[in-house]
C-alpha cells in the first residue's frame, strides 16, 4: 500500500480533483479563528451564504407594504409556500402537489398520524424501529393512548437480531407477514439518526401494504443526504425537517409529503385549517372547508415566511447541483473517510452504519468502546465539532455540499493521535 495516499497532501489533492460548495456557506471558526471541521451537518447544517439575502428582502418587502406584501411583495406572502412545492418535489420524488412546506416535524406527523393512524380493535399496532428518535417514539405513544390504547402494547419496536446492529429489512419483512395483521401503522426513520442506517423505503412499504398496513416514513435524516423516490415506492406519507441537511436554521420549516392516491380522496379524516383551503376562494372566507388538492390541503395556518425563505435559499443549491451528483460525491467522500479510519485506528473501533453504500447516507456512529468520551473531548479542542451519544458513540457526517476531503484527514490525524494504531 502506498502511504502517500494517507498524507495531508494526497487529501489536498482529492480536493481539487473533486470540490465541495464550501465556498457557498459559512463554516464556524475555532476559538483560534481557523475554520472548524463540522461533522454535525446531521443535526444542524450549515448556513448557506445566500440566505441572509433571502430574509432581508422579506424584512425589507414587510417595511415597505405592510400588509401589502401578501400580493404586492417580489415573493407574495400569500403564495409563498408553493415556491418550494417543485424543489422539494425533485428532492424527495415527488409530485408538486404531493408536498408542502408547514410547522415543525414532529406536528406533521402528529397531523398525518390523525389521518393515517386510524387503529380498530384489531389493528391498533404501529411498528417503529428499536431505538428510534424520542420525539417519534413520544409521538406514535400518545397516539395510541389517545385512541384508548395501551402504548406498551400497541407501540412495537422492531430490534435487531442478537448480534447484528442494523435491522436487516428481510426481517422486517419476515415481522410483517407474520405479525402484519394486527398493525395499522409502520412509521420508521429513512435513515437512523443513530445508526446511520439507510432503511429499504421500497421494499418495506411494499411488506407494510402487504400486511394491510399504511406506511409512513421520518425523513429528518434522510432528506438532502441521500436520493429518495417517494411517489414510486408508493410511501402513504412522509415527513422531514429542513435544518439538518436541508440547511436552512434551527427550528426551521418542516417538509410534509401526502401521496396523491390519498390527498384526492374526500373520506380522509384531517384536521383542518384556513391555509388548507383553494387559494383562489380562501379570502371569501366561506364557512365550509374546501380542500385545495394534495398534501397543501393539511396547511392550516398561513404560511411562515421567515422560515421558508432560508428553505428556498437553500433549495436553490440543491437545484443547481441535483441530487445525484450530491450523492456522487458523497460516497466517495464517505468512502475515503471510512478508508483513513481503518488506516488510522483499526482495531479501536467499530463502524456501527452499514458498510455498504445502499444501506447509508453520509453519517457514520462510531462505536469507541471505553473511550468515546476522551476520543470526542480530544476531537473538540483539535477544532472538530461532532457529535457523542452515550455511551459510547460519535456521530460523524461528512456532508457532501461542504466537507473536504482535508477534513476527513484532519479528523483521522486526531484520531490517530488520541486512539490510534499506526
Ligand atoms: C431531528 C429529528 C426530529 C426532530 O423533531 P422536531 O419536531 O423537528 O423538533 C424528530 N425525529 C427524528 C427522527 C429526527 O431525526
Amino acid at each position: 500500500m502506498n502511504d502517500d495516499r494517507y498524507s495531508l497532501a494526497a487529501a489536498q489533492g482529492l480536493d481539487a480533483q473533486d470540490p465541495s460548495w464550501r465556498e457557498h456557506f459559512w463554516v464556524p471558526p475555532t476559538a483560534s479563528g481557523d475554520e472548524c471541521i463540522y461533522l454535525c451537518g446531521n443535526s444542524l447544517g450549515l448556513q448557506p451564504k445566500r440566505t441572509r439575502q433571502l430574509v432581508s428582502e422579506e424584512l425589507d418587502d414587510w417595511a415597505r407594504f405592510g400588509v401589502e406584501g401578501h400580493f404586492q411583495s417580489r415573493r407574495p406572502w400569500y403564495s409563498y409556500h408553493e415556491q418550494v412545492s417543485e424543489p422539494l418535489a425533485r428532492l424527495v420524488g415527488a409530485k408538486g402537489h404531493e408536498v408542502v412546506a408547514m410547522n415543525g416535524l414532529t406536528t406533521n406527523l402528529h397531523l398525518l398520524m390523525t389521518s393515517f393512524y386510524r387503529p380498530t380493535p384489531e389493528r391498533y399496532r404501529i411498528v417503529i424501529e428499536a431505538g428510534a428518535f424520542p420525539s417519534d417514539r413520544y409521538a406514535v405513544a400518545s397516539q395510541a393512548r389517545f385512541h384508548g390504547f395501551d402504548a406498551d402494547d400497541a407501540v412495537v419496536e422492531l430490534a435487531p437480531k442478537a448480534g447484528q446492529t442494523t435491522l436487516l429489512t428481510e426481517d422486517v419483512e419476515a415481522w410483517l407477514a407474520e405479525h402484519g395483521h394486527s398493525v395499522a401503522l409502520v412509521m420508521i426513520a429513512g435513515v437512523q439518526y443513530y445508526t446511520g442506517q439507510w432503511h429499504d423505503i421500497r421494499r418495506i412499504t411494499a411488506a407494510g401494504h402487504a400486511a394491510g398496513a399504511l406506511v409512513g416514513w421520518d425523513l429528518a435524516h434522510a432528506a438532502g443526504n441521500v436520493p429518495l423516490n417517494l411517489h414510486d415506492d408508493g410511501v402513504d406519507f412522509a415527513a422531514f425537517c429542513s435544518y439538518k441537511y436541508l440547511n436552512s436554521g434551527p427550528g426551521s420549516v418542516s417538509g410534509a409529503f401526502v401521496h396523491e392516491r390519498w390527498s384526492q380522496r374526500s373520506d380522509i379524516p384531517r384536521f383542518e385549517g384556513w391555509w388548507g383551503t383553494e387559494p383562489e376562494t380562501r379570502f371569501e372566507m366561506a364557512p365550509k372547508f374546501s380542500p385545495q388538492r394534495g398534501a397543501g390541503a393539511w396547511q392550516l395556518s398561513n404560511a411562515p415566511v421567515f422560515s421558508i425563505a432560508p428553505l428556498i435559499a437553500s433549495l436553490e443549491l440543491f437545484d443547481e447541483i441535483g441530487m445525484s451528483a450530491l450523492r456522487v460525491r458523497s460516497l466517495r467522500l464517505t468512502d475515503y473517510f471510512l478508508e483513513l479510519l481503518d488506516r488510522f485506528g483499526a482495531g479501536t473501533f467499530e463502524v456501527i452504519t452499514p458498510r455498504h453504500a445502499a444501506a447509508r447516507g453520509c453519517q457514520l456512529s462510531l462505536r469507541v468502546p471505553g473511550r468515546a468520551r476522551e476520543l470526542h473531548s480530544a476531537l473538540a479542542d483539535a477544532g472538530v465539532v461532532c457529535d457523542f451519544r452515550v455511551p459510547d458513540v460519535i456521530r460523524l457526517a461528512p456532508v457532501p455540499l461542504y466537507n473536504t476531503y482535508e477534513d476527513m484527514w484532519r479528523f483521522a490525524d486526531v484520531f490517530r493521535r488520541v486512539i490510534g494504531t499506526s
